[in-house]
């Protein structure tokens, strides 16, 4: 096989040439193997870290204990690990030590699952020591060595093992099921942001709801925060999760399908960045409100058509709508938009200054009341956008406003 990492190969070929062994390793031999997309490529070397960094020129020490050297090339970045083991894990986070080893055996040994044990070397040939590779034939996800104790030593990998069932589509082996039900607890010892980053990962698999069926029925759910008393409805399974296009989506269908409506609440305890929490609380408040929703020019616009379209695609993928039912509702958005006369309250040729002009009053929330009034009389098409239109609306509606108290 032909060494298909070309980006990889002068740092391979600097180690190579010092007398040192080195392999591309885990993720990208995998995900190559798979005919899947590559994100990263990491290296494995039995050159030591200080080694690393006197070979190349441009390096970043990000995890000199654990032998982590990132490898600055052609503006990417490698990470080149020395060959390590690891032994103990009383904190259930990380290794009471780290050992350099000198052969790759026991570097691939530490690792999680066969699929991820796998290396290749400069000639394209693959080291499989576990069996990856016939794993990766029969889609099946199984741990380097006894399940049991590979994840008591580090209990991640049950969220990571659910992760690779929803994105690889394998099945998780029988030993490794056992030993999740009956480890699942240990996962409580596990930092609330690596749980999320894993479960945002499983949530844009491509067999999601395979996974979620493993992350109920091993029980490792109700080691999450706030989902120790939830229990997955078959509706959950069912969600159409291949409609959805973002985090947030695919967030609000899981909150929404385990009836969690706290979102205040939740995003606290699952540590979530700001963006999200908005992003899902504004989406379930659409969604618990759409039997009143009726997509205008005025709703489009205060929305904006990305969110209309995101309300849409979140009503298909919980069965509310059909398929057919969501392209026509998106040729509507979409239809919506174009035909607004303003996309935003920038484009109105009059500010507050204008208005307080014509008013001659002082600035106070009758301005705001006044704005929001014009952008929908102009996106609505009543008042034409331009300043004569506007003043002629704004005069009447001031007289109008005056009559009312
Ligand atoms: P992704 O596609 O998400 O990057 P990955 O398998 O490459 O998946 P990384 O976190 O990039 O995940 O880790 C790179 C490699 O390091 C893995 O393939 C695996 O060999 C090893 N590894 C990562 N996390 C663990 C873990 N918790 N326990 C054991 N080995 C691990
Ligand atoms: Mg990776």
């Amino acid at each position: 096989m032909r060494f298909p990492f070309d980006k990889a190969t002068p740092i391979l070929d600097r180690l190579n040439e010092n007398g040192f062994e080195a392999y591309v390793v885990g993720g990208a031999v995998r995900d190559y193997l798979l005919g899947r997309p590559i994100h990263d490529i990491d290296i494995t070397t039995s050159a030591h870290p200080d080694e690393v960094v006197t070979l190349f020129q441009r390096t970043i020490p990000v995890g000199l204990q654990h032998g982590t050297v990132a490898v600055l090339l052609n503006g990417r970045s490698f990470e080149v690990t020395t060959f390590r083991s690891e032994n103990g894990y009383d904190d259930f986070r990380h290794p009471n030590q780290v050992t350099f080893e000198t052969s790759l055996d026991k570097d691939l040994m530490r690792r999680d699952f066969t699929i991820n044990a796998l290396a290749m070397d400069r000639t394209g040939k693959v080291i499989d020591l576990f069996g990856g590779q016939d794993d990766m034939k029969l889609k099946h996800l199984r741990t380097v060595g006894i399940a049991e104790e590979r994840i008591t030593e580090d209990p991640l990998r049950m969220m990571r093992g659910i992760r690779f069932v929803s994105e690889l589509g394998f099945s998780l082996g029988e030993d490794e099921r056992e030993a999740f039900s009956k480890k699942s607890v240990l996962l409580k010892k596990i930092s609330v942001e690596r749980i999320d980053q894993e479960m945002n990962k499983l949530l844009a698999g491509a067999t999601v709801s395979d996974a979620l069926r493993l992350l109920f029925n091993t029980g490792c759910s109700r080691a999450l925060p706030l989902l120790d008393k939830t229990v997955a409805r078959e509706e959950l399974f069912s969600v159409r999760f291949d409609l959805l296009k973002s985090e947030g989506e695919r967030w609000a269908a899981f909150l929404r399908t385990l009836g969690m409506t706290d979102i205040s609440t939740f995003s606290s305890a699952w540590k979530w960045p700001v963006s999200r929490k908005k992003s899902v609380g504004l989406l379930l408040k659409y969604e618990g409100n759409y039997k009143l929703l009726n997509w205008d020019k005025f709703s489009v616009y205060s929305s904006g058509p990305e969110l209309a379209h995101s309300v849409e695609r979140l009503e298909a993928a919980l069965g509310k709508t059909s398929v057919e039912g969501l392209e026509r509702k998106e040729r509507l958005i979409d239809r919506l938009w174009q035909d607004c006369p303003i996309r935003s309250r920038s484009e109105l040729p009059v500010s507050g200054h204008n208005l307080i002009r014509w008013s001659g009053k002082e600035p106070g929330p009758w301005l705001s009341a006044a704005i929001e009034q014009l952008e929908k009389e102009v996106v609505t098409g009543k008042v034409p956008n331009e300043q004569e239109g506007i003043k002629r609306w704004f005069m009447a509606w001031q007289e109008k406003q005056k009559n009312q108290f």
